[in-house]
């Protein structure tokens, strides 16, 4: 998919100039050329990267910048500032309104369109995650956003891996102002040292004494552990072509010596607000997995994870020639609980009802919830011998001792009634199994409840 440019410039002819270049590498491109209309643009149109020029008149780069990093909606497109001014000072400041990195005029081709690659790759990957969280979890929207735009970046974890002692004696001082920072001056163990660490940042002198800082930095890129962790490369201002070819590898920003200390400074935070944002989104995605699957009042798994699971395990145990049982469990007079001690009581007993049924069936054995207060264990290769034996143990595990309800202050005794099946030939429905297991159970519960009953054959 081709990304969309945003090209922001009060000069035409600049803005005809970038437009024919992005073009040219099948960029999609928009422009504007004034700050209210690229703010305008950007509500209206998803934008992949903005090349935003610093002085205009009326709004200048920064305050654009700014505005677009403070708005939720669009805090996550990167910004590139396209400008004549070129001191660090210059830079810091763009940095500090939020923006991404900066180009100075006159524009080279190839560092401009390595930077867009790299940036809007980087956002794609972003995008993806973010469409992830927002699809699969009722999370408020933007929530994320907002979070980001209120990170400091301040109070991250970073490796400095540099072997030249003048230089990482200068940097390392000046990140620890802001950050925890460990120096490795070893190259060979960097990779797994990064690995270890639980890094937010990984800053790489690209200009090691014989080692390939480049390397590293792929090694970094390709390995699980790494591969999420940002890497500000330290490059030599006179080897263009090295900091390139790291954009291409999946180096996230770069830094030309000799280092400006407010620069590392401003580029570190960013890195790190980044890769706290994208953090909190895999988190995201994450717990919407696991709330997709689990019951949220048990911990265990609910009806819909069993049912699409039990179908596979049971395949699995079928083609290794092997048994599978089937376990429902319902609580007796459930109903008599609520109604005596309240809907809270009823929760402690469901709560308490699954620590001990996960106390007492194996690591391999899938337990869920499936209803209100029936339960289904599904046993990977057992027979109907121990699968009565381990129905009768978790019988009495509920049985055995009374529940505490009402904060402890209450115990009450508590019954189950279980229906055991097994699965009796290859390929048969599983729904089959089950159904049987719910005669077991329904004749357990009619010859007097708080007993054990194993389907006929
Ligand atoms: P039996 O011995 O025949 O199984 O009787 P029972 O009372 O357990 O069965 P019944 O199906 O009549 O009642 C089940 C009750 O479980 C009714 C329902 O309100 C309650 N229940 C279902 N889900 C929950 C829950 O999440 N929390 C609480 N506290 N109660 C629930
Ligand atoms: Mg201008
Ligand atoms: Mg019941």
């Amino acid at each position: 998919m081709s990304a969309r440019v945003l090209v922001v410039d009060d000069v035409p002819a600049n803005v005809k100039l970038l437009e024919a270049r992005l073009s040219a590498e099948y960029f999609d491109v928009l422009t504007a050329s004034n700050g209210a209309q690229a703010l305008e643009v950007c509500s209206r149109a998803e934008c992949d990267i903005i090349l935003l020029d610093v002085m205009m008149p009326d709004m200048d780069g920064f305050e654009v910048c700014r505005r677009l990093k403070s708005n939720p909606a669009t805090h996550f497109i990167p910004v590139v500032m396209i400008t004549a001014l070129d001191s660090p000072a210059d830079r810091v400041r763009g940095l500090e309104a939020g923006a991404d990195d900066f180009l100075t005029k006159p524009v080279a081709d190839v560092v401009l369109i390595a930077r867009v690659r790299s940036l809007t790759r980087l956002k794609m990957m972003t995008d993806e995650l973010r469409m992830r969280a927002l699809t699969s979890l009722e999370i408020g929207v933007q929530a994320p956003e907002r979070s980001a735009i209120a990170d400091a970046g301040k109070g991250g974890r970073i490796l400095l891996v540099d072997d030249r002692p003048s230089s990482y004696e200068r940097l390392a001082p000046v990140l620890s102002s802001e950050h925890t920072v460990d120096v490795e001056p070893n190259p060979a163990d960097a990779l797994f040292h990064a690995a270890e660490g639980n890094y937010d940042l990984l800053i790489v002198s690209l200009s090691l004494e014989n080692f390939d800082g480049l390397r590293l930095c792929s090694q970094a890129r390709s390995l699980e552990r790494t591969r999420q962790v940002p890497i500000l490369a330290l490059a030599d201002a006179d080897n263009n072509t090295r900091m390139l070819r790291g954009l291409e590898i999946g180096v996230n920003d770069y830094l030309m010596r000799p280092v400006d200390k407010n620069e590392l400074l401003a580029r570190a935070r960013t890195q790190i607000r980044k890769r706290r944002y994208a953090d909190h989104l895999r988190d995201n995605v994450q717990n919407s997995i696991e709330m997709a699957i689990t019951d949220a009042l048990t911990g265990l798994h609910n009806r819909r994870y069993m049912e699409s699971h039990l179908a596979t395990l049971a395949e699995q145990t079928a083609m290794r020639g092997k048994p599978l049982a089937v376990m429902m469990l319902d609580i007796d007079f459930f109903k008599a609980i609520n109604d005596t001690y309240g809907h809270d009581a009823g929760d402690d007993v469901l709560r308490e009802f699954a620590v001990r049924i996960r106390k007492s069936i194996r690591g391999i054995d899938l337990a869920c919830r499936y209803g209100g207060e029936e339960f289904v264990i599904v046993m990977p290769e057992t027979d109907l011998n121990v699968a009565s034996r381990v129905a009768e143990r978790v019988r009495r595990a509920i049985a055995g001792e009374p529940f505490a309800i009402e904060k402890g202050n209450r115990r009450i005794d508590v019954t189950i009634s279980i229906g055991i099946s097994t699965l009796e030939q290859k390929g048969e429905p599983v729904a089959d199994v089950l159904k049987r297991a719910d005669l077991a159970l329904y004749r357990a519960k009619h010859d007097g409840r708080n007993r054990v009953v194993a389907a006929a054959a």
